[in-house]
C-alpha cells in the first residue's frame, strides 16, 4: 500500500489573518510544482478564512488547531467541527501536546472531538505522544497503547480515510531535540501494530501517520526515509515559508 506523504505546519498561536494570507500566496506559487505529496497548514481560528482565501486555486489544505465536539452550544471560546467547515477549512488536529498538558485535554475528549470532527467530513489529524518521564521510565509503548485506545474506542472504519495519526514525543516537541529516525520509526511500527489491533489490518496499511518534533529542513529527510513515517508535522520550522518549504521537499 503507498501512502501519499503529508506535510503539515501547525502554526500554534502565531501569525494574524493578514501575516496568514501573505505566507500562503507566496507558498503555494512556491510548492505549486510538488504534486506526489499533499500539504497542509493548522492555523489560529481567526486566520481561517483569510487563509482559505489565500489557498484558493491550491491544493494545500487549510486546517484549525482544536474544536469543541458540540456543534453549538455555550462554551465561551470554543469552535466547533461545522464552523471550521463554514470557514472553508477542511483539517483540524486534535490531541496536541499543548492541549492535553495545558487545557486538560484527556482521551476521552480526544475521542469526542475525533468523532465530531470526523463526522463532519474534516480530516481529523490525532496526536499522541510520551513525555521525557514517560519514556525514560520505559513506558513509551504503554502510553501511546493507552492513547490509540482512548482515542480509537467507538472509531467508525468508515471514517478511516479521514484520519491521520501524528506521533509526537512531548520531550521532543519545540525542543530542539528530535527522536532519531530509528526511534522515531519504532514508535510509528508499534502505532501501526495497535491501529491493525483495533481497526483491523486493512485500516493499518492505508493510514498515515506523521512524525511531530522539531523537524528541521536537515532532519526531514532521514525521518522521511522510514517505512512507517508517511509525513510531518510541523510546528515552529513550518512559520518561516523558505524553511518549510524545503521541509516540504525534503
Ligand atoms: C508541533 O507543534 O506539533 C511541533 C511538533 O512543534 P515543533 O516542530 O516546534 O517541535
Amino acid at each position: 500500500m503507498t501512502r501519499m506523504p503529508f506535510l503539515a505546519g501547525n502554526w500554534k498561536m502565531f501569525k494574524t489573518g493578514s501575516e496568514a494570507a501573505e505566507y500562503v500566496e507566496k507558498f503555494k506559487s512556491l510548492i505549486a510544482d510538488v504534486k506526489d505529496r499533499q500539504t497542509a497548514l493548522a492555523v489560529p481560528a481567526t486566520a481561517l478564512y483569510q487563509a482559505v482565501a489565500a489557498a484558493r486555486g491550491s491544493d494545500l489544505i487549510i486546517g484549525a488547531q482544536n474544536l469543541h465536539w458540540e456543534k453549538e452550544g455555550a462554551f465561551t471560546g470554543e469552535i466547533s467541527a461545522p464552523m471550521i467547515s463554514a470557514a472553508g477549512a477542511s483539517m483540524v488536529i486534535i490531541g496536541h501536546s499543548e492541549r492535553r498538558q495545558y487545557f486538560g485535554d484527556d482521551d476521552s475528549a480526544v475521542a469526542k472531538k475525533m468523532a465530531a470532527a470526523l463526522l463532519e467530513g474534516l480530516l481529523a489529524v490525532v496526536c499522541v505522544g510520551e513525555s521525557l518521564k514517560d519514556r525514560e521510565s520505559g513506558q513509551t509503548i504503554d502510553v501511546l497503547a493507552k492513547q490509540l485506545r482512548g482515542a480509537l474506542t467507538g472509531f467508525n472504519p468508515a471514517w478511516t480515510q479521514k484520519l491521520v495519526l501524528a506521533y509526537e514525543p512531548v520531550w521532543a516537541i519545540g525542543t530542539g531535540k528530535t527522536a532519531t529516525a530509528d526511534e522515531a520509526q519504532q514508535s510509528h511500527a508499534f502505532i501501526r501494530s495497535e491501529v491493525a489491533s483495533l481497526l483491523g489490518g486493512q485500516a493499518a496499511d492505508s493510514l498515515r501517520i506523521l512524525y511531530g518534533g522539531s523537524v528541521k529542513p536537515d532532519n526531514a529527510a532521514s525521518l522521511m526515509a522510514q517505512p512507517d513515517i508517511d509525513g510531518l508535522l510541523v510546528g515552529g520550522a513550518s512559520l518561516q515559508i523558505e524553511s518549510f518549504v524545503k521541509i516540504v521537499r525534503y
